[in-house]
């Protein structure tokens, strides 16, 4: 019998799981999207940022035949990150396994296009800016309201929260079923800033295969991912308290900021994206912890509806993508069986998305000493690694990033560091 699943959110979450459930046959989905069509609209007009995906996520992805090949061939990939610095040397990280960058919105078209070339308008319908407003579990409906146009409701078997940190299927589940969770903002908040990654005029190319890093001393941070097409994506981060755009009034202020304190990328911003950045909004990072996924045979919480985390290392898309890999590996296990599905993903995936909130939080350290001391470590067990590998395992970080050992127990193995860091931030 075919199912009626309604997924909240066309993030790639919500995307890619309506790959893998059309792709077993038995489905109609129905997605409901808030924001517009992103295949429509210019990929630097919202909110958007670089993301980099490692093997947890790309192992996710190459699952449906076709999708990682076409996803790379629109990325970019990074072999390290240069860290400038004002005073000082640079720093370089190399990387040994090239990271995938891509821009999310990109990522998201891209899983759009491949659905839609696939299933026909009777197995999946997205819906662009429509929102759902409201839950009734009991009579498995949603309202949802299209802009400009009455709600209307919708039935569903199962419903998906793939909805994102915000998520509005999280907030029935805690207020409707005492659902256990804790959200709480990251320290710091970010723009997007879109540069170009050449000005021959200046005599200024940066590499374009490397992420660039500016640190400045006050926690005021800039990283630029190169795109295709010689752009530059990325976004300037800064303590909430602490924005260094916000007495600034005039496109030229902005520009000459950059070119006082992140020389180089000042001189790669063009007057119009030094206009459009003083009016961007600035965005705040949502941390999400739950202690279930799901309720009962009909609810699901995935990516980060059900655990947002840190950008810090890079794992909170790897993670939701990962988070569908873990469902399709038990739809099979249990022949669809949602009852069954739902508390096993659940029980297997609830562990590892709280080592992942550890690891997001405190894999880097904020202290400039034991920041010095992370590096060292980082170097040193890369070349153990290298020379005794059965014997030493990669630094927390390089775990993380190439390898889909999972998290909680990558958190195992470092939990003498990541305590560590925590007790120099609680000490500040
Ligand atoms: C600055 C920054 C850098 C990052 N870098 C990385 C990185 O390098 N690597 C990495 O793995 N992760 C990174 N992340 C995290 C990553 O972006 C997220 O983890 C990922 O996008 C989660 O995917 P998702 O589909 O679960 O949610 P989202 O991408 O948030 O998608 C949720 C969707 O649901 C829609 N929605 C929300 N509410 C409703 C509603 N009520 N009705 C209808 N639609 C709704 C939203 O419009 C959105 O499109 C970064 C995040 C930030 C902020």
């Amino acid at each position: 019998m075919v199912q009626n699943v309604v997924i909240i959110g066309a993030g790639p979450a919500g995307l890619l799981l309506a790959h893998y459930l059309l792709r077993r046959g038995n489905y109609h989905i129905d997605i409901y999207e808030r924001r517009p069509d992103p295949r429509l609209t210019s990929l630097f007009s919202g909110r958007t940022f670089p993301l980099s995906l490692q093997e947890r996520g790309r192992k996710a992805l190459r699952v449906i035949v076709g999708l990682e090949e076409a996803i790379a061939a629109q990325s970019v990939f990074c072999q390290g990150t240069i860290i400038y610095r004002k005073q000082g040397k640079t720093r370089r990280v190399p990387r040994k396994i090239p990271i995938l960058t891509l821009d999310r919105n990109r990522l998201v078209a891209i899983l759009l296009e491949q659905l839609t070339k696939t299933y026909s308008p009777n197995q999946v319908k997205v819906n662009f800016n429509c929102e759902c407003i409201q839950v009734d579990g009991t009579a498995k409906t949603v309202t949802l309201k299209p802009e400009g146009k009455d709600s209307f409701t919708a039935h569903y078997q199962l419903l998906v929260g793939a909805d994102g940190a915000r998520s509005s299927i999280r907030e029935y589940l805690v207020k409707n079923t005492g659902l256990p969770c804790s959200q709480q903002y990251v320290p710091d908040s970010y723009k997007s800033v879109f540069l170009s990654r050449c000005n021959l005029s200046a005599g200024v190319e940066l590499e374009a295969n490397k992420i660039h890093a500016w640190s400045l001393n006050n926690n005021i941070r800039t990283l630029m991912v190169p795109q295709p097409g010689n752009q530059l994506n990325g976004v300037i981060l800064f303590k909430d308290q602490n924005n260094p755009l916000e007495g600034l009034s005039t496109k030229e202020e902005v520009k000459a900021f950059f070119q006082e304190n992140f020389p180089t990328f000042g001189q790669l911003m063009s007057l119009e994206e030094a206009e459009t950045l003083l009016k961007r909004p600035v965005a705040r990072v949502l941390t999400v912890r739950c202690d279930r996924f799901h309720e009962g045979d009909s609810v699901l919480l995935i990516g980060d509806a059900a655990h947002a985390v840190s950008p810090s290392i890079g794992q909170g898309c790897n993670s939701s993508l990962e988070d569908v890999l873990i469902l399709g590996q038990l739809l099979e296990q249990y022949g669809d069986d949602w009852g069954r599905v739902l508390p096993k993903f659940s029980e297997q995936r609830v562990p590892d998305a709280h080592a992942l909130q550890e690891l997001s939080d405190y894999t880097f350290p904020r202290q400039k000493l034991l920041l010095v001391e992370f590096f060292f470590r980082l170097k040193v067990r890369r070349l153990l690694h290298q020379w005794f590998t059965s014997w030493v395992d990669p630094f927390v970080f390089d775990l993380v990033i190439d390898t889909d050992l999972p998290y909680s127990q990558v958190l195992d193995l470092h939990q003498g560091w990541i305590n560590k860091v925590k007790r120099s931030i609680n000490e500040n």
